[in-house]
């Protein structure tokens, strides 16, 4: 198995205004040489805050992103940014698919594997969610319904380089329960066979982050288990303190 560079990601989600950026700052500097060394680490805070995100964290092992992207470049489509308006503010990543973007702004796989390949166009890494609902859960399906995120929403051509796939099952997600250690092992064990056959070498060395209330205090465990190169956070990635006490917990 190659050695992978574990990514620790935040996403703020609707949070945060400009007195919150103290914390992006006090993260940037608390990921000192030791941190930085083993591990890349991102925020995504809200567009309103990219710019002023990447200033301060330029010069710094700290990486700034976005939380989504449109897949087309520009034109007639208020409120909405694109992967180049992400780069041009010194962006280096997006989140797509995020399960709050696909339930409640009603992407599909063909939705957000657009906004995947927009995001590659722009030359930004994206990080494509995909995670199954508590009922999916229930019934048994959750790997097949892995299986149809995966072939719908990751591009052709994906690389470990421009790709970071994130599993964060739906239920666990700002709730404080996580599934049990067996059950990442198993989702994330099926993710790589998956990007294994699609993508050879690639899928081999792609990141894989576990998503879904990770906490300081629960982070060990589930950034040990196989083939969890990381971990995307939600509630404990606006406080420096947690976020770098999760980058400590991955090293
Ligand atoms: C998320 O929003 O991607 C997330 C994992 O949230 P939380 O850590 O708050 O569960």
């Amino acid at each position: 198995t190659p050695d992978i560079r574990p990514l620790v990601a935040g996403n703020w989600k609707m949070n945060g205004t400009r007195e919150n950026l103290d914390q992006i700052k006090a993260i940037a500097e608390g990921l000192g040489p030791d941190l930085a060394d083993g591990i890349d680490a991102l925020i995504c805070p809200p567009a309103t805050l990219l710019y002023v995100a990447t200033a301060i964290a330029e010069q710094t092992p700290l990486s700034i992103g976005a939380q989504d992207c449109h897949d087309q470049q520009s034109g007639a489509y208020t409120g909405d940014i694109s992967a180049e308006m992400i780069a041009d503010c010194l962006g280096e990543y997006a989140l797509v698919g995020h399960s709050e973007r696909r339930t409640l702004h009603g992407e599909d796989n063909e939705t957000v594997r657009a906004k995947a390949e927009a995001a590659k166009r722009a030359g930004l890494v994206r990080v494509i969610c995909i995670g199954e609902t508590e009922s999916e859960r229930k019934s048994g399906d959750t790997l097949k319904v892995l299986g149809a995120q995966l072939s719908g929403s990751v591009p052709d051509g994906a690389t470990a380089a421009d790709t970071v796939i994130a599993y964060e099952p739906v239920w666990a997600i700002g709730t404080g329960l996580t599934p049990t250690v067996d059950d990442v092992a198993e989702a994330h064990a099926f993710i790589r066979s998956e990007m294994k056959s699609r993508f050879a070498g690639e899928g081999a060395s792609m990141r894989l982050l576990y998503g879904g209330s990770v906490k300081p205090g629960n982070a060990a465990e589930l950034l040990g288990v196989a083939h969890v190169d990381g971990a995307l956070i939600g509630g404990a990635s606006l406080k420096a303190d947690d976020f770098l006490a999760i980058c400590k917990a991955c090293r």
